[in-house]
């Protein structure tokens, strides 16, 4: 890949503060692309937007909750203002939760549907008929728990199972008019996600968290997710681990559950148990 492949193409990267987003937004811009950068963290974002911008690269800092409908329409609008419009744009920003559901919140589930299902929405709607004008790429990061049940987790794992729903139909929608779609499916990545994932009661929760297989960085997830969009993917299953969990779940969903539940059961164990 050339320095100035991606030059005069405009990529837009929610939850751009930390972790992955931080990462894919490096990566893009090393290629010469416009980044703009969209996180609710307006610290973080607008660091990191100084850091890039120092480095020679166009880039633009908008601090915006996701769940704000209202907020990323003029998000994406002062793009299409400032750039003339948008060619790739990475719907990432997540939260997480890890409790059961039998002490879990309704109030919970609404809050992680609104960033990871919702949020998507909010940025991809303004951004359409820019994407088919441009004949563009969305881009959607999803997880494991997009393919696969996960103990602790229904609120996510729902969360993103809905998004393989959406992004898949609309991606039937799109494909007359051109336009990408990527669903990308990271293993556990060593970022901020679950420091503040959510408890049952919607604090940030202290029970720690189980690890299957090693941790992925930010770094190599990001450099994925760029050759993917490079190449067009459809569905990036990252790790070895995904890879045999989304067979198991086609092939053997039963044996899956038990590994699953194996792995996890101590994610629930609570002192009041
Ligand atoms: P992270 O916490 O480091 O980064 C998430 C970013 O999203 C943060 O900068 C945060 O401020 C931002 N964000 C959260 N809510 C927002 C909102 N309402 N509006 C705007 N920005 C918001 O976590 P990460 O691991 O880099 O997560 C990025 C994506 O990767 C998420 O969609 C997550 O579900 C997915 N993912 C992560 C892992 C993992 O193990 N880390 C695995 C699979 C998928």
């Amino acid at each position: 890949m050339k320095r100035d492949q991606f030059q005069g193409r405009v990529v837009v990267i929610t939850g751009a503060a930390s972790g992955i987003g931080e990462a894919l937004c490096r990566r893009f811009s090393s290629a010469g692309a416009t980044v703009v950068m969209l996180d609710m963290n307006e610290e973080g974002v607008c660091m990191l937007g100084d850091e890039i911008s120092q480095t020679g690269c166009e880039c633009m800092t908008i601090p915006c909750d996701v769940t704000d409908e209202r907020a990323c329409a003029e998000a994406i609008d002062t793009v299409i203002t400032r750039y003339g419009g948008v060619d790739i744009l990475v719907n990432n920003a997540g939260i997480t939760q890890r409790s059961p559901f039998r002490t879990t919140g309704l109030t919970v589930y609404r809050k992680v549907m609104d960033v990871n299902f919702f949020g998507t929405l909010n940025c991809t709607k303004p951004a359409l008929e820019s994407l088919i004008e441009r004949k563009g790429s969305i881009v959607v990061t999803s997880s494991h728990a997009g393919y696969a049940p996960l103990l602790g987790r229904t609120g996510y794992c729902a969360s993103k199972h809905a998004l393989h729903g959406f992004f898949g139909s609309l991606r039937a929608e799109l494909r007359e008019h051109g336009v990408h779609v990527m669903i990308v499916c990271p293993g556990f990545t060593q970022t901020a996600l679950q420091e503040r994932a959510l408890d049952g009661d919607g604090s940030v929760t202290t029970h720690p968290q189980s690890r299957v297989g090693n941790q992925d960085t930010p770094a190599h997830v990001a450099e994925a997710i760029f050759r993917g969009a490079v190449k067009k993917k459809e569905l990036l299953v990252l790790t070895a681990v995904g890879k045999m969990t989304r067979l198991l779940t086609k092939l053997a969903p039963s044996l899956y559950e038990r590994m699953m539940i194996r792995s996890l059961e101590k994610e629930l164990q609570r002192d009041n148990d």
